[in-house]
């Protein structure tokens, strides 16, 4: 089983004062090089059914190409994780089953989190952390993805995994800056997944959480 986390945008609505990816956000000097159709064909050589694939940014939601890619995933028996700050997130949610939601509230008001919670499906979440507890875990790898989410499963199935960025570039994972190519002209290599990779420990623990 693979896992692919892609950053398919830098565009967000939001400027969160702990945001990790701050400084690519909205900077023209970082655009978004790949589009849906480039990402597709990607996973069209990679990806199998049942694979993981999560969506994140900046804000997925803002992304042009996104509801094309959800409904591609969804043919290919992919489970999705998207990951937004519910920007753009609307009914077309519930046309995506085969998805898990995690919803983060950041710095928006209770009217704003109560219209997003109507277009979730029973296994998706909401993220309450607040400023305090991003600026305590971000200096600790392990916490920012094991603690947004009870985490029951201690071990994942992902033989490959990659971080793709919204430039195309394929990286092993976040922690891992290894040249893989860029979506494109992809080198494969030899795999090795640590089997309590928070990364990876995160995203099937939600993922898990699809009914
Ligand atoms: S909403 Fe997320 S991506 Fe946007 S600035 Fe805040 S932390 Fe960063």
């Amino acid at each position: 089983m693979n896992y692919f986390l892609l950053s398919i945008t830098n565009a967000c609505n939001k400027s969160c004062g702990y945001c990790v990816v701050k400084k690519w956000l909205n900077n023209p000097e970082y655009p978004d090089k790949a589009a849906a159709a480039d990402y597709i064909a990607f996973l069209e050589k990679e990806m199998q059914a049942g694979d993981v694939v999560e969506l994140t940014g900046g804000e997925p939601t803002l992304f042009p190409g996104l509801i094309g890619m959800l409904e591609w995933l969804k043919e290919r028996g992919a489970k999705v994780i998207l990951r937004t700050n519910g920007a753009l997130l609307d009914e077309w949610r519930k046309s995506y089953p085969c998805m898990v939601v995690a919803l983060a509230r950041h710095d928006s008001d209770e009217a704003y989190m109560e219209e997003r919670k109507k277009c979730l499906l029973p296994w998706d979440l909401t993220l309450e952390m607040t400023k305090d507890h991003l600026d305590e875990t971000r200096d600790n790898m392990d916490k920012p993805v094991l603690n947004d989410i009870e985490s029951p499963l201690k071990t994942h199935p992902f033989k490959r995994m990659f971080h793709i960025t919204n430039d195309g570039k394929v990286r092993f994972m976040s922690c891992c800056d290894e040249d893989m190519g860029t979506i494109w002209d992809y080198k494969p290599r030899n795999y090795w997944c640590c089997p309590e990779c928070a990364f990876a420990l995160g995203a099937w623990n939600l993922a898990a959480r699809i009914k």
